[in-house]
């Protein structure tokens, strides 16, 4: 198992939480909440900083030691009540040791005046796995992006520009990691000019350590019984050490309009996300309604294709996977979506070897191993071995989560609007069919999987289509059993509507869309390695693959499986700009990209855009808004569209 756990906590007499590993309170045992006003709240100044916003305003809060959420709360009742209704609170904070959700419903019970807040964040409390992890709450007004991991890993990671901090890193003498010179290093590094903090502690060491790395401090009279605080003002200089190729572009457009050209699930995720900040959205889908290709399927499969190394793929995918997970809280459970677990077959010794590792390197909670007989109980029908069990997971149906998306009144879908081309004419970028211009925004989203490869700004990116087929298949009174979502080579999923989801072939070749019997035989194959019993169940020797319902699609990957998302470049001005990298690769010359000014791309979720399409649809709007971006920065830079450029850079290839 690997070394992350939650918190372990005992509970006093009067039902407040204490640390086990830290022997310290989460909060003050007088009144937590009357300390976190007195010390984080009016040490920052937020009352008068939040009414101050301007309208659309955004404030950025950073925290050591999410503990319990109550500062997190605290501050987001205080913006609701203070801030202009369409200002933006983000709050970033790290935590290496998660309450559980029963522990934090337990310990914020204490706060009646928080209930509203409270119970929306406990709504969201799922899937709380290491890793950058993002909920919206309150109608996308309130963000929380929660770094599960040691401030020291996690804060490096961070791309973000912070107003105000909070250091709540339980005592210094019990907990000294947390105030370490290098970790205020990275405080300093996330500031600008005019960011505060405050802190309960006015530890000596502390107070150096923090004027060291560039804030002023002063002690001011601490709460109940502690004599002294600190506040802090930042007086450093902003430093931004990004690499060109992947810094912010400069670009503010004029209105906050955008065009998305594709309404699958990344175009969906894309509108959904710029909409809920307040963007006026044109959606463009080139069918009569959203997610009649690749993410039209009637039932999606969770499927977290993890690594035991922590490539930035497997990290986008945990981060994807808790993103996705919250906001399917949304949907009908039964008829849109099912958490009724994943189990990954072990079907030969190398992917039992496989998962063997895995359940080594990630948390119970997420995946454990089942040996056949509890693998069987819990899939209602025999298997030919265990596996490993991702119990938060399930099957989704895509167009539900699409339409959900979509649904925000700042969205405008245009169906039957195909854009063919795609021309920057002035200020804005115009999508035009072959007679006319269909939209036109200061911003535009590709978002349109392979196809964005007909717009010469997107035409070198490296995109691949594998046609994929699924069969539905009627259940019956015993194929209704199946209790989990079962894969091996292909998967099957419980039933919807009477129909099980069977799948999906691979065909790097056809470029035709008609199902083909053979793919269903081939599909029926799969379903006889998954389970022989389930294939008796569905009476799969009666069924003839020519008459089997199905449907087919193009699955768009790129050549280091890693989705395509973020600002777009000329190839050829950047193959100019950066010529040097071809003899020293460790060159950087400080030459700002050269950015198409408001052109997006959103693209490449192979088959796990369930997975990765919604946060996507997050990093692009942080891009796009300078917001703080929900992934590490070698996530971001792993996914950004300008890595393909860099690399043929790097190899010595022109563009
Ligand atoms: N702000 C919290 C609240 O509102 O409930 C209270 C925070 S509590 C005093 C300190 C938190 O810091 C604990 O939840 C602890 O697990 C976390 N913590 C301690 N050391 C850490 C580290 N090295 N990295 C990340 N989190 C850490």
């Amino acid at each position: 198992m690997s070394d992350f756990h939650h918190a372990q906590l005992d509970w006093d007499e009067q039902g407040r939480p204490l640390s086990r590993e830290f022997d310290d309170v989460y909060f003050s045992p007088t009144s937590g909440f009357d300390e976190t006003h007195h010390v984080f709240i009016n040490g920052n100044d937020l009352t008068r900083r939040f009414t101050e916003l301007p309208a659309g305003g955004r404030f950025c809060i950073g925290e050591t030691g999410f503990g319990t959420g109550l500062n997190f709360l605290c501050a987001w009742q205080l913006f609701e009540q203070c801030a202009p209704a369409d200002a933006r609170l983000h709050f970033v904070s790290v935590e290496k040791f998660p309450l559980t959700r029963d522990d934090l419903q337990r310990a914020l019970a204490l706060w009646p005046q928080l209930a509203p807040q409270v119970a929306q964040l406990l709504d969201q409390y799922v899937a709380i796995h290491p890793g950058f992890q993002r909920f919206n709450l309150a109608a996308g007004r309130v963000v929380l992006t929660l770094l599960v991991g040691d401030a020291l890993d996690c804060l490096p990671e961070l791309d973000a520009r912070i107003d105000a901090w909070f250091l709540d890193g339980f005592a210094p003498a019990k907990n000294p990691e947390m105030w370490s010179p290098s970790l205020f290093a990275q405080l300093a590094r996330l500031s600008h000019p005019g960011t505060t903090l405050a802190s309960f502690t006015a530890a000596g060491f502390v107070r150096r350590a923090l004027r060291e790395a560039g804030f002023a401090i002063k002690r001011l009279p601490g709460f109940g019984k502690k004599w002294e605080m600190s506040r802090g003002l930042f007086t450093g200089e902003r430093q931004d050490d990004a690499k060109p190729w992947f810094a912010r572009p400069r670009f503010v457009p004029q209105r906050r309009e955008a065009l998305v050209i594709g309404a699958g699930l990344a175009g969906c995720a894309t509108a959904a996300s710029l909409a809920a900040r307040g963007w006026q959205v044109t959606l463009l889908e080139r069918h009569g309604e959203p997610a009649q290709e690749a993410s039209g399927n009637p039932q999606g499969v969770l499927y977290l294709k993890l690594s035991a190394h922590g490539t930035p793929l497997s990290r986008l995918i945990l981060s994807g996977f808790g993103h996705t997970r919250r906001l399917l809280q949304r949907l009908e459970q039964g008829h849109d979506w099912q958490a009724c677990g994943v189990l990954q077959l072990a079907f030969d010794d190398k992917e039992a070897q496989r998962q063997a590792k895995l359940a080594e390197a990630f948390p119970t909670d997420l995946l454990h191993r089942l040996d056949k007989a509890e693998a069987e109980a819990l899939a209602g029908v025999t298997l030919p071995a265990g596996g490993l069990f991702y119990p938060e997971a399930g099957w989704v149906h895509p167009p539900a989560l699409c339409r959900l998306l979509a649904s925000h009144p700042n969205i405008r879908l245009l169906p039957h609007g195909e854009a063919l081309e795609l021309q920057r004419d002035g200020d804005l970028w115009h999508a035009r069919n072959a007679e006319c211009t269909l939209a036109a925004a200061p911003v535009a989203v590709v978002a349109g999987a392979a196809d964005v490869l007909r717009f010469p700004q997107t035409a070198g990116l490296q995109l691949k289509r594998i046609r994929g087929q699924i069969s539905r298949l009627p259940a019956t009174a015993e194929s209704a059993a199946l209790g989990t979502v079962l894969c091996a080579e292909g998967y099957v999923a419980p039933p919807r509507d009477g129909e099980h989801t069977l799948g999906a072939s691979f065909d790097f070749h056809s470029t035709d869309l008609a199902p083909t019997a053979a793919e269903h035989a081939g599909n029926l194959e799969l379903l006889e390695e998954i389970s022989p019993d389930l294939g008796r169940r569905l009476h799969v020797a009666e069924l003839e693959p020519e008459r089997l319902e199905g449907r087919a699609a193009f699955r768009c990957t790129t050549p280091d499986y890693l989705p395509i998302v973020g600002p777009l470049a000329d190839a050829d001005a950047f193959a100019q700009a950066y010529a040097v990298l071809a003899r020293d690769a460790r060159q950087v010359p400080q030459v700002p990209a050269p950015w198409f000014d408001g052109l997006y791309v959103n693209c490449a979720h192979g088959s796990r855009g369930l997975i990765t399409a919604p946060l996507s649809g997050e990093l692009l709007a942080a891009w796009l808004d300078d917001e703080p971006l929900p992934v590490p920065r070698a996530v971001a830079e792993a996914c950004h569209p300008n890595r393909f450029a860099l690399r043929r850079l790097i190899r010595g290839q022109s563009a």
